[in-house]
């Protein structure tokens, strides 16, 4: 099924502001939510489809790939799954603050099986938040793979408390649910009595409250830190690619588990070298007597220059072929099979020549074994056929 254009799916302007973005996802999100409307397919869809609208429309750079290439830009930039569907608690767990604190689901996220039905005997767990970071990567980097640390700014436990929240290390069973983190409301209503059980506002579904609270991290367990972390890069990466590092993301709250790191790849252009793919594309000017000789030459590769040699008569739009000068696959079949690089020969045809140059050229010109037959004409468009089929 095509899907729906983000924009219609929020009813927002194509130039709305962030705010009204977030207003948009927030009404819908409400209005779809599943509390209000457990059972309901179609609800469920609509409250995954606003998600999702809503997922690439707050972030500006997958806005700008949106607008400017419609789902395929987006597609593979990380977010939920990569664009292969949405998990409720995905969306709890990346939007879930969007309904504040109280209300729906206590505004908690990963509670562990949202929707599976009304019983909530688990506690929730605390999960991190997700941590994103752009790396930009130099051509030889990528061909090679990398090793590289960062300072990454996150949640992290609060050591004063041990993540506990409680400054004497005593948590107490919420009296307002006897510990079970949910109540059950009776209502009245034309239909006869209405029950229905939502999550305690009292401990937000924990079952339990902390009376003294730590004083460095307000109860929470976290607080904002940093930590030095190593990361692998792959050999083959891309522009847009997105390593999701699981667990090493913010820290949860009350010792919950932590989120992801999420690291989007930004590629370093190369001053020579043009990316196609997994092969690399050089363009060769060579002078008229280099091409019409033949010569020794040198070009540019990821790794150092390379000897070439051009055979006499070599005509312009040739394309040399340096195997395995590419770019390995990162993923697939051919994991670790390395591109080519592509050298692209043109020919430089003077535009200013002096005199005797001049002369040179038209003695050069009378001369018939200079003029192409029509055989040579068609082997060499041949040549050029084989190459585009
Ligand atoms: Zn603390
Ligand atoms: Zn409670």
């Amino acid at each position: 099924m095509a899907k729906r254009d983000y924009y219609e799916v929020l009813g927002v302007e194509k130039n709305a502001t962030d705010q009204q973005i977030k207003a948009a996802y927030k009404k819908l999100a409400i209005k779809y939510h599943p509390d209000r409307n457990p059972g309901n397919k179609e609800a469920e869809e609509k409250f995954k489809e606003a998600a999702e609208a809503y997922d690439v429309l707050r972030d500006p750079e997958k806005r700008q790939r949106y607008d400017q290439f419609g789902p395929e830009g987006v597609n593979g930039m990380g977010g939920f799954g990569g664009g292969q569907g949405f998990d409720m608690n995905d969306i709890f767990s990346a939007f879930g603050d969007i309904f504040g604190n109280g209300g729906f689901g206590g505004g908690f996220s990963g509670f562990g099986g949202f929707g599976g039905g009304q019983q909530r005997a688990r506690k929730p767990v605390f999960r991190g938040r997700d941590q994103r970071m752009r790396v930009q990567l130099d051509l030889t980097e990528i061909v090679n793979g990398t090793t590289k640390k960062f300072k990454v700014k996150k949640d992290v436990v609060c050591e004063h408390c041990k993540g506990t929240g409680s400054a004497d290390g005593k948590v107490e069973t919420c009296s307002t649910c006897k510990g079970t983190g949910y109540v059950i409301r009776q209502q009245r209503s034309i239909l006869g009595m209405m029950q229905s059980q939502s999550v305690c506002s009292t401990c937000n579904g924990e079952g339990t409250v902390i009376k003294n609270k730590c004083p460095y991290c307000h109860g929470e367990g976290i607080v904002a830190g940093e930590t030095i972390e190593e990361i692998n890069f792959p050999a083959g990466l891309q522009e847009g690619m997105v390593l999701t590092l699981e667990g090493k993301g913010g820290a949860g709250r009350h010792n919950g588990v932590n989120g992801d790191l999420q690291i989007i790849i930004s590629e370093k252009p190369h001053p020579e070298l043009v990316r196609d793919g997994n092969d690399l594309v050089y363009n060769l000017l060579l002078t008229i007597p280099q091409a019409t000789l033949g010569c020794q030459i040198e070009v540019p590769t990821v790794d150092g220059k390379a000897k070439l040699t051009i055979e006499p008569g070599t005509q312009p739009g040739t394309v040399l072929r340096l195997r395995g000068k590419g770019i390995p696959a990162v993923q697939g079949y051919n994991r670790g099979k390395k591109g080519d690089e592509l050298v692209n020969v043109s020919i430089y045809i003077p535009q200013t020549l002096t005199k005797d140059q001049k002369k040179a050229m038209e003695e050069f010109a009378s001369s018939s074994e200079f003029q192409p037959n029509e055989s040579m004409k068609s082997k060499i468009f041949s040549k050029f056929k084989a190459f585009f089929d």
